[in-house]
């Protein structure tokens, strides 16, 4: 029976990647990938030569099937999301409950590393022996809800938000709380990387002050 590793791959600085990340997505049969052109380039930036296919949102159900078929004639397939660790707030979690229930004998292994939530939170500064990850609030139907309920919290909560959305996310914390410390961690681990610490409604003027609001985002709320 074949093994099927979760591969975490790099948040942004193509260096953040594990020995034992490379050598899976270098030994493995096969590498299924949210988006075959970002995992393309860091494979050629080590010189690996591994055939990639595609599985995003979209197809996972279908390609996890095709992915317990490599596993039962004995392969390994490695599989990798657009950056960071798979599952969190992105494809991995139905493909592997898939392979746990269609092929029980199957090897799934953890290859751990970045992650844009762990990345944010080693340099953030805070107690964070407790925290809440909401990941991505959605953007309608809930959203208020969600809201009322980070301004509530007593523990620090973490959302990731595209940069797109930012502005509209803190200046709705600017409403349902506007005392709340908040800290964005931009960018990490790439040129630009920085940490920006206030109230919503100061970060929302800094962030205004910049010609166009660019990267992506971990945003830390403390009530
Ligand atoms: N699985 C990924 C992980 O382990 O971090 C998260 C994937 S999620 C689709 C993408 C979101 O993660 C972005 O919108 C942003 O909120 C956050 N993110 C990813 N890379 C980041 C970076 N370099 N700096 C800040 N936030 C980042």
């Amino acid at each position: 029976m074949g093994t099927l590793s979760i591969v975490a791959t790099p948040i942004g600085n193509l260096g953040d990647i594990t020995f034992r990340g490379l050598w899976n997505l270098k030994e493995a049969n096969a590498i299924y990938a949210e988006d075959t052109r970002v995992i393309s380039k860091l494979l050629s930036h080590y010189g690996l030569r591994t055939s990639v296919f595609r599985l995003d949102a979209a197809t996972e159900t279908t390609k996890a099937k095709e992915i317990a078929e490599r596993l039962i004639r004995g392969e390994h397939v490695a599989f990798v999301s657009d950056a960071g660790t798979p599952g969190v707030s992105d494809p991995g979690a139905r493909l592997v409950a898939y392979v746990r229930e269609s092929v029980p004998d199957a090897t799934i292994d953890a290859i751990p590393g970045p992650s844009a939530l762990t990345a944010a939170l080693s340099i953030a500064g805070l107690s964070t022996d407790k925290f809440l990850f909401l990941g991505f609030l959605p953007h309608k139907k809930g959203r208020q809800t969600a809201l009322k309920g980070i301004a509530q919290c007593t523990v620090p909560v973490v959302l990731y938000e595209s940069p797109h959305r930012i502005l509209k996310l803190l200046t709705e914390l600017s409403k349902f709380a506007p005392k709340s410390r908040v800290t964005i961690a931009r960018e990490l681990t790439k040129i630009h990387e920085e940490v920006l610490v206030g109230k919503p409604l100061e970060l929302a003027a800094q962030l205004e002050k910049k010609k166009a609001v660019r990267g992506e985002f971990v945003v830390i709320v403390e009530t």
